[in-house]
C-alpha cells in the first residue's frame, strides 16, 4: 500500500518476526482493524532462532497453526549426545520427546504461512518491504510511525502501536527505553552441513565441548545439521583472519572422527554462516508514549536453551488476551496503558527467571581448570545422581513449557 494518505487502524505492529506475526494473526481473526508492517520483503533476509519448544509449539496451536499438520519444513529433535571432543560422555532421550521434542522449523516458510493467513482477513493489512522511520506524536502520545516503503514516506495511524521490531528495535531507541544489558561473553557462529546420518540417528542433537568454547548442533530440516560454534566474544575477527578452512580444521581436529570426517567430505556443502553477536537485556519498562514493547524489542533473548522464539510467541498471547477486549470497544489512554502495565507484569514472572538462568556465565569457555576438566570427565556418572537428576528435569521442564501458564482466553 503506497500514498502518503493516513490510515486509522486499531493496532499498528512494527515487526512481521513471529511475536508480531503471531498478534497480528490473533487481532485480524477477532475482528481488530490491524496493520503490521515489516522492513524486508522476504523474510530468509532476517536471520533468527528457529527452534521451537512445547511452549512455543502449543502457543501456535491454539492461534490455529498446528506445525505437525503443516508441511513446513520441520525436523524434531528428540535426543542428544554429548562428547568430550573425540569422547563419546552421554546419550540421552529429551523429557519431552513425547510432546515433539525440540522442533526445528523453518522461520520464513512459517512467517509466509501466517502472514498469508492473515491477509485472508478483510481486517489485516501487511505494510511488506516497509521500514518503520519515526513515531508520530499527537497530544503528547504516539499516534502511529511514519513510515517508507519502495522509497515513499507515508504515515500510518492507529488507536495502539506495538513494537515487536527485535533486538535493534527502532521504537526502544526514539522512545529512549532504559535497558538492563546482561552483558555477554560469547557470540555463535552458525553454518549448516547435510546431515550426517552416518555417525548421528535422525532426529539427534549433539554438544560438542572443546579445548575452549563448544558446539551446539540440532538436527535442523531440509535433512542438514545447524551447527552452533560458541566462541568468546568479539573473538570473529581473529577467526576469520585465518580463514575458513582453518578454523573448519580445528573444529575437525576437536570433534568425534566420524563428524570431523564428515565435515571433511562436504567442506563445500556449508552453508548458512551467520555470526550472531550475542545479546541479553531487559528495558526496565516495557511501554511509554502509548507504545508496548514485546518480544525482543522489550528483553532481548540469548540462543541458551532455544527460547527466544517460544517467549516471543508466548508475550503475543497475553497481549492479545488484554488488547483485543479493549481494542473491540473504545478504549481510553488510560485503559490501554494499565493493559500495557498489566501485560508486562504476566510476563515479567516468566520472562525475568529464564533471562537469569541464561545469565549464568558459560565456564566452558574459559580456560578448563581441574575441576571443570574433572566434571567433563565424570558427566556421566554425575548426571546418573538423584539430585542432579532432579535439578535438569527442572530445568528441562522450564525450557520446555515455560515458567508460567499462558493460555489464549479472546
Ligand atoms: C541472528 C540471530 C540468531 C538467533 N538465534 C537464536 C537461536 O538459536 N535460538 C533462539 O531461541 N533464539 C535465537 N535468536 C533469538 C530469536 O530469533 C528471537 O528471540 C525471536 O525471533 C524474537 O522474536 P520477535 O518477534 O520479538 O523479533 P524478531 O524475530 O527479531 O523480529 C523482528 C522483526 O522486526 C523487523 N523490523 C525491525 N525493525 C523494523 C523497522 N524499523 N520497521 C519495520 N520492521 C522492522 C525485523 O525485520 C524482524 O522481522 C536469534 C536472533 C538473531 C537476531
Amino acid at each position: 500500500m503506497l500514498g502518503t494518505e493516513k490510515q486509522n487502524f486499531d493496532i499498528l505492529i512494527c515487526g512481521a518476526g513471529p511475536g508480531g506475526a503471531a498478534l497480528a494473526s490473533i487481532c485480524a481473526d477477532r475482528g481488530i482493524s490491524t496493520a503490521l508492517i515489516e522492513r524486508q520483503s522476504g523474510f530468509s533476509n532476517e536471520f533468527r532462532g528457529e527452534g521451537i519448544m512445547p511452549s512455543g509449539y502449543e502457543a501456535l496451536k491454539s492461534i490455529g497453526f498446528d506445525l505437525d499438520r503443516m508441511k513446513l519444513p520441520m525436523q524434531k529433535n528428540l535426543r542428544g549426545k554429548v562428547y568430550n571432543k573425540t569422547e563419546p560422555l552421554i546419550s540421552f532421550e529429551f523429557p519431552f520427546r513425547r510432546q515433539g521434542g525440540l522442533r526445528w522449523v523453518s522461520q520464513p516458510a512459517l512467517l509466509e504461512h501466517m502472514i498469508k493467513d492473515s491477509l485472508t482477513k478483510n481486517n489485516f493489512t501487511f505494510f511488506r518491504g516497509c521500514r518503520a522511520l519515526d513515531v508520530l506524536r499527537e497530544n503528547n502520545r504516539v499516534s502511529g510511525l511514519k513510515v517508507s516503503q519502495k522509497g515513499e514516506e507515508f504515515d500510518v495511524k492507529a488507536k495502539t502501536v506495538i513494537g515487536f521490531d527485535g533486538r535493534n528495535s527502532m521504537l526502544r531507541r526514539k522512545l529512549r527505553f532504559k535497558v538492563l544489558d546482561f552483558k555477554q561473553i560469547i557470540d555463535v557462529v552458525w553454518f549448516k552441513v547435510p546431515y550426517p546420518h552416518e555417525f548421528l540417528d535422525r532426529g539427534t542433537a549433539l554438544v560438542n565441548i572443546l579445548n575452549k568454547g563448544f558446539m551446539v548442533c540440532p538436527a535442523c530440516y531440509n535433512d542438514e545439521l545447524q551447527i552452533g560454534w560458541i566462541i568468546a566474544k568479539g573473538s570473529y575477527g581473529e577467526i576469520k583472519k585465518v580463514g575458513e578452512d582453518a578454523w573448519i580444521s580445528e573444529i575437525q581436529r576437536q570433534c568425534p572422527q566420524g563428524l570431523a570426517d564428515h565435515l571433511e567430505r562436504n567442506r563445500n556443502k556449508i552453508s548458512n554462516k551467520f555470526v550472531l553477536s550475542v545479546q541479553l537485556d531487559r528495558c526496565t519498562t516495557w511501554s511509554s508514549d502509548g507504545v508496548l514493547l514485546l518480544g525482543d524489542a522489550a528483553h532481548t533473548m540469548n540462543p541458551v536453551g532455544a527460547q527466544g522464539v517460544n517467549i516471543a510467541l508466548r508475550d503475543a498471547i497475553v497481549a492479545a488476551n488484554h488488547l483485543v477486549p479493549l481494542l473491540s470497544g473504545n478504549p481510553t489512554h488510560t485503559s490501554l496503558d494499565k493493559a500495557f502495565e498489566d501485560i508486562e507484569m504476566e510476563r515479567l514472572r516468566e520472562v525475568k527467571p529464564i533471562q537469569d538462568f541464561q545469565k549464568k556465565p558459560t565456564t566452558l569457555l574459559k580456560k578448563q581448570n581441574p575441576l571443570t576438566l574433572f566434571l567433563i570427565r565424570n558427566l556421566s556418572c554425575i548426571t546418573r545422581l538423584e539430585f542432579i537428576q532432579r535439578k535438569i528435569l527442572k530445568l528441562a521442564d522450564m525450557m520446555a513449557y515455560g515458567v508460567t501458564k499462558v493460555e489464549l482466553k479472546v
